[in-house]
């Protein structure tokens, strides 16, 4: 029904044109797969033919997942470096952790193989963009703001931002941060996350602070930062002093936590983790539904455990 109806309203609004997914059919590509740094092949256009065959509208999946289905792979971005989400053996060029499970689950929902892309947070958002990848798996934080651009499921798992330092610095708590410069990623939460903190505990001020338009590489309010395409450049900032401290969630800052560096006493804003998606397409419905299952039915509770995560 739903199908039908939704069949009927793009015939409306796209006059005759109908989709031949059959001409959509991408190399075919067996098992896991990485693509690092490899544009992945890009889908090709829908066909625009004045009069084809319409599809049974009852077991059609929508466009963009029966494109993924002709393709016979779903091309999930991840992180490949964030032990216990997604983590890529040097060795083996095996991927592991929750979110590598979850896109797995994901792919077989559609019966189809996985391919992994690593991503950063710089790049996981143009890359979806472009249609490279078809989903973002990556400690991908769902926010308003993000809202706006992508589709993201229920969260699967919440972690927290903290911040790293080097104990010869004597920094210990969200106080002695006044006035340091901190390094952060890009296109992440984290400087944000920072500020706020901040603000909440009467550290810093606040003025100018706009949830809206704030800018890391602008703020100099109390506080300053240094921004980087990837984390183990932060972390090589971190030990050089170019920076007095490096913020991002726990998760990720774990695997940079070595001997001699210490978190402060301080964890804030919540970051909750979801699957991402081209806003409106047949992949977001499928997603969540995958999410939804997996709560419910104790997998993700399950994969947390297995992961080392709680
Ligand atoms: N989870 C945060 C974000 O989405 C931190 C950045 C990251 O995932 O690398 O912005």
């Amino acid at each position: 029904m739903k199908k039908k109806l939704i069949s009927a309203l793009m015939a409306g609004v796209m006059g005759v044109m109908l989709v031949a997914c059959a001409g959509t059919t991408e190399p075919e590509t067996t098992a896991e797969v990485t693509a690092e740094d490899e544009p992945a092949p890009t889908a090709a256009e829908p066909e625009t033919e004045e009069a084809a065959t319409e599809e049974p509208a009852s077991d059609a999946a929508e466009e963009d997942v029966q494109a993924i289905i002709d393709r016979g792979v779903l091309k999930v971005g991840v992180k490949n470096a964030v032990m216990g989400f997604g983590y890529e053996d040097p060795l083996t060029g095996e991927y592991s952790g929750l979110e590598i499970e979850l896109a797995k689950a994901l792919a077989d929902k559609l019966g189809v193989d996985v391919e992994f892309t690593a991503v950063t947070a710089a790049t996981r958002t143009e890359l979806l963009d472009s249609g490279d990848i078809d989903c973002v798996l990556a400690t991908f934080t769902i926010t308003d703001e993000r809202k706006e651009s992508w589709d993201f499921t229920t969260p699967y798992y919440t972690d927290y931002v903290s911040v790293l330092v080097e104990d010869s610095t004597g920094i210990k708590a969200l106080g002695d941060l006044v006035d340091a410069t901190v390094g952060v990623s890009s296109g992440s939460t984290s400087a944000k996350a920072l500020v706020k903190a901040m603000i909440e505990e009467g550290l810093i001020s606040g003025d100018g602070f706009d949830e809206e338009s704030f800018d890391p590489a602008t703020w100099t309010e109390g506080i300053k930062f240094q921004q980087y395409d990837d984390y183990p450049t932060i972390s090589t900032a971190l030990s050089a002093g170019e920076v007095d401290a490096f913020c991002v969630d726990k998760s990720i800052l774990a695997i940079y936590r070595t001997e001699g560096r210490s978190y402060i006493d301080a964890e804030f804003s919540p970051q909750d983790y979801g699957i991402a998606t081209t806003k409106g397409s047949g992949l977001s419905k499928v997603a969540e539904e995958l999410v939804g299952e997996s709560l419910a039915d104790g997998t993700i509770d399950q994969l947390i455990s297995e992961n080392g995560l709680d």
